[in-house]
């Protein structure tokens, strides 16, 4: 039988097989290999009686350690030009993680109805990302939102105050619910290991959450040749091939195709930044890391 694992917790793993949940152990095999599912994961179980067994676990689509979950088809980048006020540092960040991991994204513009955000709108209007307005107050773009989040598993994300839960909540009040739950299970500020759910939306929709937050924290350690940051920039992708060296990493060569568009007003100046600031870091080491 064929599923999908939910939840993991202490060695148990809740596999949603469209009938219902199973609950699994896995085969000790996964353990002498060194690979263990993770939640997202899509399982070929055996069950008999009420308990089941992972046998075999399909490819990833990508793997995130922190908090650990596969297959995530999108994330959606959840921002505010209003209180609080989102970096667009903290958004291009996102983007690359999202490039890197081959995950879509969209990027959530939210609190419409205090700040159109124009400016942001802008800079990912120019980098050719897909974005939306959306409030969650007064329920503009949410039926865009529903519709972009529909049939796929995916992670919202964005610095506090934003308004992820009331994002979530706006597209299915049964998801505070569901968050609500588990955390009061768990009793608030006692889990200190974060580890992530799917919740199920209406719409046939999976958010990865970690329960008690509402919100996807992405704050995954992992580290990237900084040669490779450009790819990770779609908006870089028709000048690259232009430069005078095939080695140029677009910040002060001579006949760079890249810093020339961004002078000509092609890519804008603030993905620039975000480009020069993560290059930095990717060479330190120290990208993604707080
Ligand atoms: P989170 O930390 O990202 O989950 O943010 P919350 O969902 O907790 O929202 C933070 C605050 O912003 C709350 O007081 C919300 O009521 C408010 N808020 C969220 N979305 C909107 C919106 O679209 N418009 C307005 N005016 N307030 C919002
Ligand atoms: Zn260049």
């Amino acid at each position: 039988m064929r599923g999908r694992i939910k939840k993991a917790l202490s060695g148990f793993y809740y596999v949603d097989t469209g009938e219902g949940i199973v609950t699994c152990r896995a085969r000790g095999r996964f353990r002498k290999e060194g690979v263990s599912p993770l939640v997202g994961d899509r399982v070929e179980i055996t069950v008999s009686g009420t308990e089941g067994m992972v046998d075999a676990i399909e490819p990833r689509r990508n793997v995130f350690s922190r908090p650990a979950v596969a297959n995530i088809d999108q994330l959606v980048i959840v921002a505010s030009n209003a209180i609080p006020q989102t970096d667009p540092y903290l958004i291009d960040r996102m983007t690359a993680i999202a490039a890197l991991k081959g995950c879509e994204v969209l990027i959530c513009i939210n609190k419409s109805d205090l700040d159109h955000a124009d400016e942001l709108c802008a800079i990912y209007e120019k980098a050719g990302l897909p974005f939306l307005l959306t409030s969650a107050e007064t329920g503009e773009g949410i039926a865009e939102l529903r519709e972009r989040i529909s049939g796929k598993l995916s992670a919202f994300t964005g610095n506090s105050g934003v308004g992820k839960s009331s994002l979530l909540n706006a597209l299915d009040p049964r998801f505070s619910v569901q968050v609500g739950e588990v955390s009061q299970a768990l009793g608030r500020g006692r889990h200190t290991t974060r580890h992530v759910e799917l919740y199920e939306l209406e719409s046939g929709s999976y958010i990865a959450d970690t329960p008690g937050f509402a919100s996807f924290e992405v704050e995954m350690m992992c580290t990237i040749a900084k040669e490779r940051l450009q790819f990770d920039f779609p908006d870089f992708d028709k000048y690259i091939g232009s430069c005078r060296f095939s080695d140029c990493a677009h910040l002060k060569e001579p006949g760079c195709a890249v810093t020339q568009a961004v002078a000509a007003g092609e890519i804008g100046q603030s993905r620039y930044r975000s480009y020069t600031r993560l290059y930095e870091m990717c060479a330190q080491h120290k990208f993604w890391e707080k």
